[in-house]
C-alpha cells in the first residue's frame, strides 16, 4: 500500500509497438506517462520541485504555490499541494480552455484569469501578475520549471534509470519533444552516461526554434518553444526531427487504433519523429519514445475530425494509410 498517491508517481510501462513499427528493423517501444496519477510526465517534476523547495526552506508548513501554467505541470502541482496542505494558485490567460481551469480547481487549486491582449512584459500579464502575487502573498513560492533544474534532474534520478532497466540496459536511441527540456536533457544526460552511444533524437514541431527552424505557431501543446530554456542543455541532443501538426495528430490517432495507446499530440511528434528517424536504424537497434500524456486530454482536438477539417489538417498526403482511414 502506498502511503499517499505521489509514491504511485513513475514506474510506468515500457510498451513495445508492433503494429505502427511493421516494416522498421529496430524494436520500438513507447514509454506511456499518462500511467501516472496526474495524468502526465509532468507529476515525476511537480512532485521533485516541491521536494527541492521544501529541502532549501523555500516552501514551509502553510505555504502557497504560485505559478503560471494550466497545462500537466500545473495538474501535478496541485495534486501534489493537495496532498502536502499547500495553497496552490495558477495564473492564466483568458484564452484558457475552461476543462483545463476545472481540472485545476477540481484538485482545489485557486485560478486567477488575466487578459490575453496585454503585451508580455506588463504587470497585467499572466506573469505580471503571478510575480506580484508571490511579491505580496506570505511564504509563497513560484516553481518556475523553465529556470528550475529539479525538473531535468527529477528525470536524471527516474525516467531515466527506468528505461535503462525496463529495456535491460538494450535502449540505443531515445525519442522525445522538448518543452521545458527537462525530459530529455535529464533522460539523455542518464543514458550517456550508462551508454556513450545512445542517440538521443530531438522530436520538434515545424515553427519551434529549438531545432534551427524559421519561427512560426504550430498547434501540438506542450513542446516546442520560441526561446532555448534553462532547463534544457542540447548538448545531449544528437539530432533533430521536425515535424508538422498534421503528420503528429494523425500519427497519435494511428497510435491510438492499431496499438490501442490513446497517446497526446505531443507524443505524436515524438512517435512521428521516432518512426521516421527508425528507417536508417538496425535490428539490433532499441528505440524508446517518451509518451508524456493522454490523448484524454484532447477528445475535442486531434480527436475530433471536424476540429481537424477546421484547421485544415485533415490531409496527409504522404502517408495514405491514414488517409484512408480518415475518409471511411
Ligand atoms: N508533452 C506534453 C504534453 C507536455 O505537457 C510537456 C511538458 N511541457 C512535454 C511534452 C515536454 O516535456 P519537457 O518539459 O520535459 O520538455
Amino acid at each position: 500500500m502506498h502511503d499517499t498517491i505521489l509514491q504511485s508517481i513513475g514506474r510506468t510501462p515500457l510498451v513495445r509497438l508492433r503494429r505502427v513499427s511493421e516494416g522498421l528493423s529496430p524494436i520500438i517501444a513507447a514509454k506511456i506517462e499518462s500511467g501516472n496519477p496526474g495524468g502526465s510526465i509532468k507529476d515525476r517534476v511537480a512532485v521533485a520541485m516541491v521536494a527541492d523547495a521544501e529541502r532549501r526552506g523555500w516552501l514551509r508548513p502553510g505555504g502557497t504555490i504560485i505559478e503560471a501554467t494550466a497545462g500537466n505541470t500545473g495538474v501535478g502541482l496541485a495534486m501534489v499541494a493537495a496532498v502536502k496542505g499547500y495553497r496552490c494558485l495558477f495564473v492564466l490567460p483568458d484564452k484558457m480552455s475552461s476543462e483545463k481551469i476545472s481540472l485545476l480547481k477540481a484538485y482545489g487549486a485557486e485560478v486567477v484569469i488575466t487578459p490575453t491582449n496585454v503585451p508580455p512584459d506588463s504587470p497585467e500579464s499572466y506573469n505580471g501578475v503571478a510575480d506580484r502575487l508571490s511579491r505580496e502573498i506570505p511564504g509563497a513560492w513560484r516553481p518556475n520549471q523553465f529556470t528550475n533544474l529539479s525538473n531535468p534532474e527529477a528525470h536524471y534520478l527516474s525516467t531515466g534509470p527506468e528505461i535503462w532497466e525496463q529495456s535491460d540496459g538494450k535502449v540505443t536511441v531515445l525519442v522525445g519533444g522538448v518543452g521545458t527540456g527537462g525530459t530529455l536533457s535529464g533522460v539523455g544526460k542518464y543514458l550517456k552516461e550508462r551508454n556513450p552511444d545512445v542517440k538521443v533524437v530531438g522530436a520538434d514541431p515545424e515553427g519551434s526554434v529549438l531545432s534551427g527552424g524559421t519561427p512560426a505557431s504550430w498547434k501540438v501543446e506542450g513542446i516546442g518553444e520560441d526561446f532555448v530554456p534553462k532547463t534544457f542543455d542540447s548538448r545531449y541532443v544528437d539530432d533533430w526531427v521536425r515535424v508538422s501538426d498534421a503528420e503528429s495528430f494523425h500519427t497519435a490517432r494511428e497510435t491510438a487504433r492499431r496499438e490501442g495507446i490513446l497517446v497526446g499530440g505531443s507524443c505524436g511528434t515524438a512517435l512521428a519523429a521516432g518512426l521516421r528517424y527508425a528507417r536508417r536504424l538496425t535490428p539490433n537497434d532499441y528505440m524508446v519514445i517518451i509518451c508524456p500524456d493522454t490523448g484524454r486530454n484532447y477528445l475535442s482536438k486531434m480527436y475530433d475530425d471536424a476540429w481537424l477539417a477546421s484547421n485544415k489538417l485533415l490531409w496527409l498526403p504522404d502517408v495514405p494509410h491514414t488517409v484512408g482511414d480518415l475518409l471511411k
